[in-house]
C-alpha cells in the first residue's frame, strides 16, 4: 500500500529524468541567487548550462558543515526573506547550530515525504501517534508531527522525558505508535519493567519509529522485544529537511532513500571519489525539491552503503544500510579505528546486559566500557558477575581488536539523556 504509488514505484529511467530536471532547476536557482554557490561554481569552472544529466553532479562543488556555519545565518538563502515560513536549526550534536530555512513549498514537500514514509510502515488515520522527540528548533519532532497529522493520526505532542507522564499518556489515550530515540526507547522499556507493566497487555503499542542517532540491529531487536513493537529505522538530518530522508518499509531491510527529493552519492570520505554500490562510504546528498535553501552535495559524514537488490515491497527508491557510524564519532585507540556502534552491537547481544552504556577514553589510550546490567544479575554471586565481565571483555576484544577495561554497573547508574545520547567521553590530552 502506497501513499503515492506513482512516486514510490517510479521506473529508473523516469526517475533519472526527473532528477536531472530538478537538479538543473536547483543549480540555476543557486547560481543566480546565492553568492557563495556562484563563487564556488565559478572556481570549479562550471555553469548551470553544463548540468544536463544526473552524472553531471560530479562537476559541482561540495557543501560542508563549515560552509553552512560560515554563511550563518542567512547567506545561503535562494528566495526573498518574506517567502520564508520556518526556521530550524540542527541540534548541534557536533558544534554550533546551523540555520535551515523553509518556504511553504518546502514544508509541504517535507511533510508529504514524512507521510509517505510513515504510511509505508502501515501507519493509518486510526493510529494514535505519541511523539517523544524534542519539539522546538530541532526538525525531528515537528516534521514527524506534520507527517503523522497528514495521514490523519491523532498526534500527541508529548516531547521527550517525564517518563511517568509518557506512560500515563500511552495508557489513557491508547497510543499505538511512538517516535523515539533508541537510547530513550531502551530507557522507557526499563521504567516500564520497574513499574511492573507489560507492554503486551498494559499498553496498545504496535510501532516505534526510532532514529536521530546511530544504533545497531541488536538494539532494534531489543527495543522490539522489550516494548513489543515493530521498530522502524528513520534517518534524516536538519540540513535535508529532517527525519524523512530515508526510511524503512514494512520489510525492515534497509532504508529507502527518497531519490525524487534527494540525489544520493556514496563517496570515499577522504578523496571524495565515488564508491561502488555495496561498499561503505560517506553519504553525500543534494536537495532536488527545495526552494528556500537548496544545498549541493552536502557532506553528511554519515557512513553507509547502498543495498543494491530490489526491495520486494515494490518501491524503486534505492535502499541504504542503517548508518554504520558518523565519520566524526570514530575514535582511535592504540592505532585502531573504532565506531561506538561496534561496541553497542556486542553489548546489546550479550544476555544480562541492560540498556545503558558509556565509553571512557583516558590518557595512554586507556579505554573503559561502563555498562549497566540487569538487576537480577546482582544476586550476590560474584562468580556470575565475573563470568559476564569476562565474556563481554572477550567479545569486545574480538570485535574491536583492543581489550578494554569493562565495568559492570547497576541499572540507573549512568546518566540518561533526553536528547541524543552521549556515548563516548574522551578526556585524553595526549
Ligand atoms: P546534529 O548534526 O546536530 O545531530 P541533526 O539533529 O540534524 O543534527 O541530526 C542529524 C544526524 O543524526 C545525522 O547526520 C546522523 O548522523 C544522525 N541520525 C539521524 N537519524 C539517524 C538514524 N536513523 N541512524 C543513524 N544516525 C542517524
Ligand atoms: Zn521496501
Amino acid at each position: 500500500m502506497y501513499w503515492n504509488k506513482e512516486a514510490e514505484t517510479i521506473d529508473a529511467v523516469s526517475l533519472s529524468e526527473q532528477q536531472a530536471a530538478r537538479l538543473k532547476k536547483t543549480v540555476e536557482s543557486l547560481y543566480s541567487n546565492i553568492q557563495f554557490y556562484k563563487k564556488q561554481m565559478d572556481l570549479a569552472g562550471v555553469k548551470p548550462a553544463d548540468i544536463k544529466t544526473v552524472s553531471d553532479i560530479r562537476k559541482l562543488p561540495f557543501t560542508t558543515r563549515e560552509d553552512l556555519r560560515e554563511n550563518f545565518p542567512d547567506g545561503l538563502l535562494a528566495i526573498p526573506k518574506k517567502d520564508i515560513v520556518r526556521l530550524h536549526t540542527s541540534s548541534g550534536t557536533t558544534g554550533k547550530p546551523k540555520a535551515i530555512f523553509f518556504s511553504k513549498h518546502d514544508i509541504d514537500a517535507a511533510s508529504d515525504l514524512m507521510a509517505r514514509s510513515l504510511y509505508m510502515t502501515g501507519l493509518r488515520n486510526t493510529d494514535i501517534f505519541q511523539n517523544m522527540m524534542t519539539y522546538g528548533l530541532f526538525t525531528g519532532a515537528l516534521m514527524m508531527h506534520y507527517g503523522a497529522e497528514k495521514i490523519g493520526c491523532m498526534v500527541i505532542p508529548a516531547g521527550p522525558g517525564n517518563t511517568a507522564r509518557q506512560i500515563s499518556l500511552m495508557q489513557d489515550f491508547e497510543t499505538t505508535a511512538i517516535h523515539i530515540t533508541p537510547s530513550y526507547g531502551l530507557y522507557l522499556a526499563s521504567v516500564l519493567q520497574k513499574q511492573g507493566l507489560d507492554p503486551a497487555t498494559d499498553l496498545s503499542l504496535k510501532k516505534a519509529y526510532v532514529g536521530a542517532e546511530p544504533y545497531t540491529e541488536e538494539t532494534r531487536k531489543k527495543i522490539e522485544s522489550l516494548l513489543k513493537v515493530d521498530a522502524y529505522n528513520c534517518y534524516g538530518l536538519s540540513e535535508m529537511n529532517g527525519p524523512g530522508v530515508a526510511f524503512e518499509c514494512e520489510r525492515k531491510n534497509g532504508l529507502h532513500l527518497w531519490e525524487d527529493n534527494f540525489l544520493m552519492e556514496i563517496l570515499d570520505p577522504v578523496t571524495g571519489e565515488p564508491i561502488p554500490d555495496g561498499e561503505e562510504g560517506e553519504l553525500v546528498l543534494t536537495t532536488l525539491n527545495r526552494e528556500a535553501m537548496p544545498i549541493l552535495r552536502y557532506r553528511t559524514k554519515d557512513i553507509t552503503k547502498i543495498l543494491p537488490d530490489k526491495c520486494p515491497c515494490g518501491r524503486t527508491h534505492r535502499r541504504i544500510h542503517r548508518i554504520i557510524g558518523r565519520a566524526d564519532d570514530m575514535f582511535i585507540v592504540k592505532g585502531v579505528n573504532i565506531y561506538p556502534q561496534q561496541i553497542e552491537r556486542v553489548l546489546m547481544s550479550v544476555k544480562g546486559v541492560a540498556e545503558n552504556y558509556q565509553i571512557n577514553l583516558e590518557n595512554l589510550d586507556k579505554m573503559t566500557v561502563k555498562v549497566e546490567i540487569d538487576k537480577n544479575m546482582f544476586d550476590g554471586k560474584v562468580e556470575h558477575i565475573v563470568t559476564l565481565r569476562n565474556e563481554i571483555t572477550e567479545r569486545l576484544k574480538n570485535e574491536i581488536l583492543v581489550k578494554p577495561v569493562v565495568e559492570l554497573l547497576e541499572p540507573g547508574t549512568l546518566p540518561v539523556s533526553e536528547g541524543k545520547a552521549v556515548r563516548v567521553i574522551d578526556t585524553r590530552t595526549m
